[in-house]
């Protein structure tokens, strides 16, 4: 039996790893959930999965998911805020951790569960963005397994042959990361200025949590990916290439150097990687469709176009910086995100805030947490000026 902490259960990735919980009671058992707002919801999935802990981040919100559990006759025990968040991923009963929070709030706890060797299931891509070389540096100091569940990562884990970090990376010559193009593949320049937060969280093939939805829609996204491709797979940016494909079948390729070219296919359906971390290195059914390619009858590849989503460039351009260039542009794309749907600024404003916060700092490694800490504060605070500007 695996006993499970899921960091943000009750988010898209959350919901997805429970309904493939739930279709194997006799393999997990879930040890601890977590959320920040949907207390309602967190309530249920508690009682339901009979949790040993909630966690949510403050007081109040503590006080309120106890008493929603007694209302549930439930016996989940309610404890709250950071630390508490750390110890559920951290603790010695626990031995799988799903990291499912969105942006920097992932990564102190993400980091807990790394720290303490476990297998964890990352799903949290901004704590590889902002934090890469201490992150990976911990996996390998600690030993932990750590399983991608984003779908191209995941994708390109499965085409990879085991150990190719000592082997295998020179036989190499791409990762190829496919890309939908999001919901404004097909629409100009003028059109995507206009678009309002539902257009943008429309997106075509996925039902994701707002945040990755407009981060899909700018192609920030991609960009997040690229640098997360860059640590996990401990890689050059040069060997890391950004393909459209707005089927979402082929999930990502890597191409070897004998002309070779591997793939993963499948419905674009989360439960299929978090599956695939889950068991690893057996594999389990996730209750995905079987895929039907006749039906789909047509897959197509097209190039990116940077000037329609000048994100995926900044994002290039980041990580070329190094540093704590990452972190900066992380930092301020979660202010921008959040201005965007707050409807403070228009979507075009997206990548203006993210360069022009970029543009004022220089670059450094940052060596500890604290470091990377600061660099994402001081960036959000820039940011926030940068849209604060733009409204007067
Ligand atoms: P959601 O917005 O749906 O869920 C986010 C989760 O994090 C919720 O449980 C939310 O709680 C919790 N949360 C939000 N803010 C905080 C905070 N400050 N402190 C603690 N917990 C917090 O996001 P997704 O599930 O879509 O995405 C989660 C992560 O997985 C992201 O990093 C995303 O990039 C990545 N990912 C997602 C994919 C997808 O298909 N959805 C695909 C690939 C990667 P509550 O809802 O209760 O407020
Ligand atoms: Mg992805």
């Amino acid at each position: 039996m695996h006993f499970v902490t899921i960091l943000g259960s009750t988010g898209s990735i959350g919901e997805s790893t429970l309904d493939v919980i739930s279709q194997h009671p006799e393999k997990y058992t879930i040890y601890a959930l977590t959320g920040c707002r949907q207390l309602q919801k967190l309530a249920q999935q508690s009682v339901q999965f009979k949790a040993k802990y909630a966690v949510v981040t403050d007081e109040s919100s503590a006080k309120q998911l106890t008493n929603l559990i007694q209302d549930l006759k439930g016996t989940t025990e309610v404890i709250f805020g950071v630390d508490a968040l750390s110890e559920v991923a951290a603790n010695s009963q626990v031995d799988i951790v799903m990291a499912a929070i969105v942006g920097a709030a992932g990564l102190l706890p993400t980091l807990s569960a790394v720290k303490t060797g476990k297998k964890v299931l990352l799903a949290n891509k901004e704590s590889l963005v902002m934090a890469g070389s201490i992150f990976m540096s911990a996996v390998k100091q600690y030993g932990a397994t750590l399983l991608p569940i984003d779908s191209e990562h995941n994708a390109i884990f499965q085409c990879l042959p085991h150990n190719y970090k000592d082997s295998h990376q020179s036989a190499i010559s791409k990762l190829i990361l496919s890309a939908s193009g999001g919901p404004f593949r097909t629409w100009n320049i003028e059109k995507i200025a206009e678009a309002t937060p539902a257009q943008a969280c429309a997106h075509p093939n996925w039902s994701m949590g707002n945040k990755i939805s407009i981060d899909s829609a700018s192609m920030m996204n991609k960009g997040l990916e690229c640098i997360e491709a860059k640590w996990l797979f401990d890689t050059s940016m040069d060997k890391i290439e950004v393909l459209i494909h707005p089927q979402s079948i082929v999930h990502s390729l890597v191409q070897y150097i004998d002309g070779s070219v591997l793939a993963q296919l499948g419905n674009p359906d989360m439960r299929t990687p978090i599956a695939h971390g889950l068991a690893w290195p057996q594999r389990l059914s996730s209750g995905v469709a079987d895929l039907n390619l006749s039906e789909i009858a047509q897959l197509t590849f097209e190039q990116p176009d940077l000037t329609k989503f000048p994100c995926l460039q900044l994002a290039y351009n980041a990580a070329q910086a190094g540093g704590d260039a990452p972190a900066v542009l992380n930092a301020a794309n979660e202010v921008a995100v959040q201005a965007f749907l707050d409807t403070r600024v228009g979507f075009t404003a997206i990548p203006q805030i993210v360069e022009k916060t970029l543009e004022s700092f220089n670059f450094y490694e940052p060596e500890s947490l604290a470091a990377v800490q600061e660099s994402d504060n001081r960036a959000r605070v820039t940011a926030e000026s940068v849209i604060k500007r733009s409204e007067s």
